[in-house]
C-alpha cells in the first residue's frame, strides 16, 4: 500500500477527489472495534464467493461457501464481518461416503464491537471438514473501504464505477470471513454484473455467459492460496490495455477513454517486472498483473498491491498532458515499482500478523528506491533516501514512537501503523542492512527467504536468518535493536587529530530525542561508515557497548556516515563541523545533504548552534546540486511557517530567504529549457511554491500575470508549471479570483483536474476564503472523496481553524472519511498548529472519541505541537539574531 501524505504547500498539489454520490449512511462514531485474533478452533481453506452489486441502490447480496475445517471440537463458529445482515446460514458435513450431513440452523449472534459473527450451533461440531454456506447483503459504501463506489463525470455523462479496498481488515465488509493474514485460503469469485460493464478480480475471467437480462455472469480463475485482504474486485465503464512480459499479462485499466494516460506505467510495468523476476529468481506466479485507475482519494492510501489487481486512485498513476508534472511522472513510477515489489514481497510471503506489517511496507518502500535508482538513473533519486530517513526520525524522535516491529491488538492499531516508521524507518534500517552485508548476500537472503515461505506467512526472524545463512554475518542482533527497539541513535564523534598520518576519530552512542533529551539512552551496535575527504575507501566499523574508535589514514576531514546509509544522527564535535562545513564543496552531494539535513534538526533540537545551518545555506553555490537546492527551499518554507503571526520578525527572514533563493530561481527561470535535469524541473516548481510562501512578489505577480494571459496564450502555462501557476494563484487568491477558480472546478470534465481545483479553494492563504472552503467542503458538490481532503489542505495554512471547524461538524467529517483513517484524521488536522489551546482541544478530542489504545497519533500530534511550541520559543530569537548579523 502507498500512503497519503499532505505535507506542506507546494507538495499538497497533487489531484484528489470524485463527485457527489448518492447517499450514505451517517459513520459510526469511532470508538468500538477492539477486535483480536479470531479463535483458531476453525480455519478455512476455500471460498466460493458469490457477488450480485447494484450499485444504483449503493447495496450489493452475496453468498458464499466456505471450506472448514474444525480443529477442535466446538459449538460456535466465528468468523468476521461488518454492516453484513445474514439470511441464511447452512452447515453441512461432508461424509466420507459422499453424503452430506445437514446441521439444525445455528443461532447468529453478532458482535460490533469486535467485527465478528458467531453461528453456535446446539451440539457439539466434531473435527474434520465441513462446508458452511452464508446468504447475506451489504452496503456499497462511498468511502475507499470494503466494496464502494467512486462517482465521475464522463464525456457520456455521470458514471459510477465500483471497487475494493480490503487492507488492513475490511474484506470482511463485504464477504464475512476469516479475515487475518494467516488465515490463506484459494479464492472462486463470481459476480453479476451489468452487460457492458467491465468486471475485474486478481484471476483472470474463466467463464463468461449472457444471462438475456442485460446482466452477465462472470466467473474469475481460482486463485492462489492468499490473504483476505488481498482481495480485489471492480466494476465499471473501463478500458484495458496490454502487455506481454516474461509469459506474464501486463494490463492497465482505466475509466472509459484514458489508457492513453496510463501508457507510461504500462510501459514501466513491463521492466519493473522483469527485473523482479531476475532479483527474486522466482517468477511472477499469476497469469496475469493488472493496474486499476480509480478517480477520487483516500485520506489512507494512494495505491494498493491485491495480488493480480493493484488498485491505483489516478493522481498516482495517469498522466495527463494537460497538468502532470516531472515528479508526477517519478511518482508514477515510484508507486508501481512498491506495488508490484509487493506481489513477491507480501502477496506470495505475507506477514503472520500485523506487528510485522513493516517487513511488507519497508522492504517494498527500499526496492522501490533501489528499482528507481536501477531503471532510471537519469532522474537522480539516490539523494532522496536522505529525505526518507528524516521523515522517519521526524515521528522516531519523539517519546510517542514505537519499534519497527510492534504488538497490534485492534484493527485501529494494525490502521495506525501504517505509519513513517514502518515505511521509511524499515527501508533505512534495510538499507543500513544491505550495506552491512553487502549487495549480493542481502539479495541471496532475499530470494532463499521467498523460496523458503512461498504462499506462506512469515515473521520478522525468518527474513533475518535467511539473510544471516547467505551472508555469514549475525545481523540478526543488529536488526533486533534498529526494529524491536525505538527511538534514535545519536554518534557523536570528536577527533583526537592527526598524528603520524592518521586521523583517529573516538565515537560515541548517545540517544537522539526531541522530547526526553535526558532520559537514559538505549543501546544499539550501529554499523558507522566514515570516509576522509577526497580518499577513494570508506571504513566500515560497528559501534558496540556505546563506543568505538576508528583510525582513518591521512589527515584530511573525516566524514561520518559517508553514503548516509546508517539510521543515525551523527553530531559533530564543534570543531569537525567546522572542519568539514569549511570543505563543503568537497563532499559527495548525498553527504552535503546528510549534513544540511542534520545541522538543521540537530540545530532545532538544541545539540549544535542553530546558526550552522544558516551558514551552510548561505554559503552554497547557486549551482549546487538542485535537490540541496530544494532541501534548503523546504527548511525555508519549514522556519517561515514557525514565524507564523510574527509580523516584522517573519518579514525579516523572508527578506533573507527570498534574497538566498532568488539567484538560484534566476539561472533555472521560469521556462523549461530542452534536455534540462528532470531534478532542474522539480526544483523549479518548488522554488516558485517556496518563493510564493515566502511572500516574494515577483514570483506571485508573474504567476497572477501567467494565469491571466493563457485565455489569449496557451503558452503562458505550460503543463509542466500548470500546478504550480495554479497553486500560487490559489494561495494569494482574493475573493475575485476564488470565484473564478470555483467556476472553473464546477466547469471541469476532467476527474483528476477537477479534483485538483477543489484543493486549491481550500489552499488560501485569506482565512475568510479558507472558511469558505471549508463551508464548501461539507456540501455535496465537491465529491464524497473530496470533502475530507479539502479539510487537510485547509490545516496545512490554518490548521487551527480547520480543526475547529471539524470538530463543530463532527458527525459530518467523520462521514467523509474512510473508516481505516478516523483515529488519526483529527490529530493530522491539528499537528501543524503552534497554540498551546489546541493541546487541549485534542487531548479532549482523543478522550472523546478515541477507543483506548488507539490514541497514538493524537498523541504523536499533541507531541508534535509542543516541540513547534519550543522551537518558536527558544530557536527563533537566535535566528533573528543571526539575522541581524549577531550570528545567534
Ligand atoms: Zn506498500
Amino acid at each position: 500500500m502507498h500512503r497519503t501524505l499532505i505535507t506542506l504547500s507546494w507538495i499538497a498539489l497533487a489531484g484528489l477527489g470524485g463527485i457527489p454520490a448518492a447517499f450514505s449512511a451517517p459513520a459510526p462514531a469511532i470508538k468500538g472495534p477492539t477486535t483480536t485474533q479470531l479463535p483458531r478452533t476453525v480455519r478455512p481453506t476455500h471460498y466460493d464467493v458469490k457477488i450480485v452489486p447494484d450499485a444504483r441502490s449503493m447495496r450489493f447480496s452475496g453468498k458464499v461457501a466456505i471450506a472448514i475445517e474444525v480443529l477442535q471440537p466446538t459449538a460456535s463458529i466465528t468468523l468476521n464481518a461488518v454492516d453484513l445482515s445474514f439470511a441464511k446460514v447452512v452447515l453441512t458435513r461432508a461424509a466420507k461416503q459422499a453424503i452430506s450431513v445437514k446441521y439444525p440452523a445455528p443461532k447468529v449472534q453478532i458482535n460490533d464491537d469486535e467485527q465478528t459473527a458467531s453461528f453456535v450451533f446446539d451440539r457439539i461440531l466434531t473435527k474434520g471438514r465441513y462446508r458452511l454456506a452464508l446468504d447475506y447483503d451489504g452496503k456499497i459504501g462511498t468511502q475507499a473501504v470494503g466494496l464502494f463506489a467512486i462517482d465521475y463525470v464522463s464525456a457520456t455523462g455521470p458514471k459510477r464505477a465500483l471497487y475494493t479496498q480490503f487492507e488492513n481488515s475490511d474484506a470482511r465488509r463485504m464477504i464475512p470471513s476469516w479475515d487475518e493474514p494467516a488465515f490463506r485460503t484459494s479464492f472462486a469469485l463470481e459476480a453479476i454484473v451489468p452487460a457492458g460493464e467491465m468486471a475485474v478480480s486478481n484471476m483472470p475471467i474463466a467463464q463468461q455467459s449472457d444471462l438475456g437480462n442485460g446482466l452477465t455472469r462472470v466467473r474469475f480463475a481460482q486463485s492462489p492460496k492468499m490473504s483476505t485482504y488481498l482481495l480485489f474486485f471492480g466494476l465499471g465503464d473501463f478500458d484495458r490495455a496490454t502487455l506481454k512480459v516474461d509469459g506474464t499479462e501486463l494490463g492497465v485499466i482505466t475509466k472509459k477513454g484514458a489508457t492513453a494516460q496510463a501508457a507510461f506505467v504500462l510501459e514501466s510495468s513491463g521492466a519493473i517486472l522483469r527485473e523482479y523476476n531476475e532479483y527474486f529468481d522466482v517468477g511472477y506466479p499469476l497469469p496475469k498483473l493488472d493496474n486499476i485507475a480509480a478517480p477520487g482519494s483516500s485520506q489512507f492510501f494512494g495505491a494498493m498491491e491485491n495480488w493480480g489487481a493493484i488498485f491505483t486512485f489516478e493522481h498516482a498513476m495517469l498522466l495527463d498532458p494537460s497538468i502532470s508534472t516531472q515528479s508526477d511522472k517519478h511518482r508514477a513510477f515510484q508507486i508501481a515499482a512498491h506495488e508490484m515489489a509487493h506481489q513477491w514481497f507480501g502477496n506470495l510471503v505475507t506477514m503472520r500478523w500485523w506487528d510485522d506489517i513493516w517487513l511488507n511496507e519497508g522492504f517494498a518502500s527500499w526496492m522501490e528506491a533501489r528499482t528507481t535508482r536501477r531503471l532510471h538513473p537519469e532522474w537522480n533519486t539516490a539523494l532522496a533516501a536522505v529525505g526518507k530517513r528524516e521523515e522517519a526520525m521526524g515521528l522516531d524522535g519523539f517519546k510517542t514512537t514505537h519499534p519497527v516491529v510492534q504488538h497490534v491488538e485492534t484493527v485501529e492499531q494494525a490502521s495506525q501503523a501504517f505509519d513513517a516508521i514502518t515505511y521509511s524507518k524499515g527501508e533505512a534500517v534495510i538499507r543500513m542492512l544491505e550495506g552491512y552485508v553487502g549487495a549480493t548476500a542481502w539479495r541471496n537472503g532475499v530470494r532463499r527467504y521467498i523460496k523458503a515461505h512461498a504462499y506462506g506467512n512469515t515473521e520478522s526472524d525468518d527474513l533475518w536468518r535467511e539473510i544471516e545463512r547467505s551472508s555469514g554475518q549475525p545481523i540478526t542482533a543488529i536488526a533486533h535493536e534498529f526494529t524491536l527497539q525505538p527511538g534514535i541513535p545519536l554518534i557523536r564523534v570528536e577527533s583526537a587529530g592527526c598524528n603520524s598520518g592518521q586521523t583517529t576519530l573516538h565515537l560515541t552512542q548517545a540517544e537522539f530525542s526531541k522530547d526526553q533529551p535526558d532520559r537514559k539512552p538505549l543501546a544499539w551496535r550501529v554499523p558507522v561508515i566514515v570516509q576522509a575527504l577526497g580518499a577513494a575507501a570508506s571504513i566500515r566499523t560497528l559501534v558496540t557497548g556505546g563506543r568505538a574508535s576508528v583510525s582513518v589514514p591521512g589527515c584530511a576531514p573525516v566524514v561520518v556516515n559517508a553514503g548516509q546509509s546508517g539510521y543515525y544522527r551523527t553530531l559533530y564535535a564543534p570543531e569537525n563541523f567546522r572542519a568539514i562545513a569549511g570543505n563543503f564543496g568537497a563532499l559527495a552531494p548525498i553527504d552535503q545533504l546528510g549534513l544540511m539535513s542534520e545541522s538543521w534538526v540537530l540545530g532545532l533540537a538544541g545539540l549544535q548552534p542553530v546558526s550552522d545551518f544558516l551558514d551552510l545555506a548561505v554559503g552554497i553555490p547557486v549551482d549546487a546540486d538542485p535537490q540541496l537546492w530544494g532541501k534548503i527551499a523546504g527548511v525555508f518554507e519549514g522556519i517561515n511557517e514557525y514565524y507564523r503571526g510574527e509580523g516584522a520578525r517573519q518579514a525579516a527572514f523572508q527578506k533573507f530567504a527570498i534574497a538566498r533563493l532568488t539567484p538560484v530561481f534566476a539561472r533555472i527561470g521560469w521556462t523549461p529549457r530542452p534536455g534540462e535535469l528532470d531534478t532542474v524541473a522539480i526544483l523549479r516548481n518548488e522554488l516558485i511554491g517556496v518563493l510564493s510562501a515566502l511572500g516574494d512578489t515577483a514570483v506571485i505577480d508573474e504567476a497572477r500575470r501567467r494565469y491571466a494571459a493563457q485565455a489569449t496564450d496557451p503558452a503562458a502555462v505550460p503543463a509542466s508549471l500548470r500546478k504550480a501557476i495554479l497553486a500560487v494563484v490559489a494561495r494569494h487568491a482574493d475573493v475575485t479570483t476564488w470565484d473564478q477558480l470555483h467556476a472553473a472546478a464546477l466547469a471541469e470534465k476532467t476527474a483528476m483536474v477537477r479534483d485538483q481545483l477543489y484543493n486549491l479553494l481550500a489552499s488560501t492563504q485569506d482565512e475568510g476564503l479558507a472558511r469558505r472552503a471549508l463551508e464548501l467542503a461539507l456540501t455535496r458538490e465537491p465529491g464524497e472523496t473530496n470533502s475530507a481532503a479539502m479539510l487537510s489542505h485547509v490545516a496545512v495554512l490554518h490548521p487551527d481553524l480547520a480543526f475547529d471547524f471539524g470538530i463543530a461538524h463532527l458527525a459530518a467529517v467523520n462521514q467523509k472519511v474512510d473508516a481505516t483513517s478516523r483515529s488519526r484524521y483529527f490529530p493530522r488536522l491539528a499537528s501543524q498548529s503552534a497554540d498551546p489551546a489546541m493541546i487541549v482541544k485534542l487531548n479532549a478530542y482523543a478522550a472523546e472519541n478515541l477507543a483506548v489504545g488507539s490514541g497514538r497519533d493524537a498523541d504523536t500530534a499533541v507531541a508534535n505541537i509542543a516541540y513547534r511550541i519550543k522551537v518558536r520559543h527558544e530557536r527563533l530569537p537566535v535566528i533573528d539574531r543571526w539575522l541581524t548579523g549577531g550570528k545567534g
